[in-house]
């Protein structure tokens, strides 16, 4: 049975959309590993391919696992409906590609995962996608980028490596000002430290690969559709929701599906249906087993990652610690309004500079080498802490101006804080910083 019981987070987050009492009645969500699903009748089959009625039809578009996925992550967010899909890359890719469409306009911060950037700048620009990058702490950048074309404003909650804490009520507003939707990449903060629905953001996705799965086993990722943007209001804007979707005859998604679950019904029929980027049930059963303990890792992670920030910003080999948590942080106000629960566990630090970045580098590389607990790795989110050198591997791509932009210099090291013991972390980082 599932419980209609009103539930508190950790509650969701380990029962939320799971009804026993089918199939063999385990009590844990079973992993349906099947690509293609049975008709009962060929009727049954036309009606579920014409999109008049819901159901399995073939793994591509969604599997009973997956959609367990969604249903538990929109619980967390606050959200009506989600889309699982194979990545965070490609939960980025088709949340954009289906607001945006064709000849559409975004405008993004300029803070943005590398490979949301290479995404947009690129990829999506070589078919006529554009963007405008601007410093996500300047609202008038925000306003003044804005272009009849613009169709979505793109953030993240927290950017990496250096913690920037996003005002996302005030970059709502200006989204709304515009008549956009304002998209949340919430990967580093989870719907545990933040959620965007609660601050005026339309859609959240995840990098699902993170902290959602938070073993550092599966790549997956999810949009969440908050269903509060109204596609409804400016039809022509928005033709892909509210115009007959070739497809499907004269089906208009806005008229059947509505608020909170158009979206996901264009995302799943059209871009994923299309391009490919399914989410595999043994993936999202990974996923879904990690969720259940979201809260207890992100908690210790947060509260390790604290205490590791303070004990570094006193070190003399440390010449700065970027975690919002710390008194003296430029973004500390926005952290304590919007992450009341602690700052998420990825921050950066940097070493004491000589000025010169081959022997800054060679002074990250022998504390990278000396570190025992933490290892190398390009991840975060992971139960174990990871340490990563962003100015030779993540960022590696950016020119010098741009890294001074983002502010990454070659000492700085980014730690994304395991659930080990924090005395560990603290002994392993004091004795490779010893050797800086
Ligand atoms: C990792 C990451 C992504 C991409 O996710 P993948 O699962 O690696 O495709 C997107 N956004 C952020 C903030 C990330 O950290």
């Amino acid at each position: 049975m599932s419980s209609d019981a009103p539930t508190r987070f950790a509650t969701r987050q380990v029962q939320a959309a799971y009804v026993t009492g089918q199939a063999q009645n385990t009590a844990v969500p079973p992993l349906y590993q099947s690509s293609a699903y049975e008709f009962d009748s060929l009727a049954d089959a036309r009606d579920l391919f014409a999109l008049r009625t819901t159901g399995n039809i073939y793994s591509r578009n969604a599997s009973p696992t997956q959609q367990l996925f969604e249903e538990r992550v929109a619980a967390l967010e606050g959200g009506i409906s989600a889309v699982g899909v194979a990545s965070g890359q490609a939960a980025v890719a088709v949340t954009l590609l289906a607001l945006a469409g064709p000849g559409g306009h975004i405008v993004a911060a300029n803070q943005l995962y590398g490979g949301s950037v290479d995404l947009l700048q690129e990829t999506f620009a070589d078919f006529g996608i554009t963007t405008t990058f601007v410093d996500q702490d300047d609202l008038d950048a925000w306003r003044a980028a804005v272009r009849p074309e613009t169709r979505v404003f793109f953030a993240e909650s927290v950017a990496n490596p250096i913690a920037q804490v996003l005002d996302v009520r005030a970059v709502a507003d200006a989204a709304h000002e515009a008549g956009v939707p304002l998209v949340i990449d919430s990967t580093v903060t989870t719907p545990y430290l933040e959620r965007p629905g609660e601050h005026g953001a339309d859609f959240v996705v995840h990098s699902a690969t993170k902290y959602l799965c938070g073993h550092g086993t599966s790549l997956g990722g999810v949009a969440v559709d908050i269903g509060t943007f109204d596609f409804g209001r400016d039809p022509e804007k928005w033709p892909q929701f509210t115009t007959p979707y070739a497809r499907f005859g004269d089906l208009v998604l806005w008229e059947r599906f509505g608020a909170g679950q158009a979206f996901a019904a264009l995302v799943k029929s059209k871009y994923v249906h299309d391009l490919g980027p399914s989410l595999s049930p043994f993936n999202a059963h990974q996923i879904l087993v990690g969720m259940e303990t979201l809260d207890l890792r992100v908690a210790r992670q947060s509260a390790s990652a604290q205490r590791i920030a303070e004990h570094l910003s006193t070190h003399p080999a440390v010449a700065a610690v970027h975690h919002p948590g710390l008194a003296g942080n430029r973004w500390h106000a926005l952290a304590e309004r919007y992450l009341p629960q602690g700052a998420p566990a990825v921050f950066s630090i940097d070493l004491v500079s000589t000025g010169d970045s081959e022997d800054d580098f060679r002074r990250a590389e022998r504390v990278v080498e000396a570190l025992r607990v933490i290892r190398l790795v390009a991840n975060i989110g992971d139960a174990r802490s990871l340490v990563a050198h962003p100015a030779s591997m993540t960022h590696s791509h950016l020119s010098p101006a741009q890294l001074t932009a983002a502010g990454i210099s070659w000492t700085t090291l980014r730690l994304s804080i395991g659930i080990e013991d924090v005395d560990d972390l603290v002994d392993d980082l004091d004795r490779a910083l010893a050797l800086a």
